[in-house]
């Protein structure tokens, strides 16, 4: 994470408000069923590079498939803002959905491709 510069951002409405840190070098592009229908472009930290700054207990927890990832949706604009998950070997990751950094131009970012439809 040599270029990790630390990012604000939040739900549509403002009640979920975090900080991030990231160099933003490999964001998702996946293909599977809630990537998809919710145009979803993630990026993974660790837990430690993750500041929830408002609206924890503005969260609405959406699992699906295995529940192997808890999508954190606000209560009030329904805007996933980031998402908990964990490694094959059971490190703790957050997804944060880019999209909600403030001030972000998606089609600057270069996209990482995902097979995720296949899981
Ligand atoms: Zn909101």
């Amino acid at each position: 994470m040599s270029d990790a510069v630390t990012y604000t951002g939040g739900c549509h409405c403002g009640l979920v408000r975090f900080e991030c840190t990231t160099d933003l070098s490999m964001v998702t592009a996946c293909n599977c069923s809630i990537c998809t229908k919710k145009g979803l472009h993630f990026s993974f930290v660790a837990p430690e590079r993750f500041h929830l700054r408002a609206g924890g207990d503005a969260l609405k927890e959406y699992l699906f498939n295995r529940h192997a990832i808890k999508h954190q949706l606000c209560i009030e604009c329904g805007v996933e803002t980031f998402a908990k998950g964990a490694k094959p070997d059971g490190t703790q990751v957050i997804a944060i959905n880019v999209s909600c950094i403030d001030g972000i131009e998606l089609a600057k970012l270069k996209m990482t491709p995902m097979d995720g439809r296949k899981f």
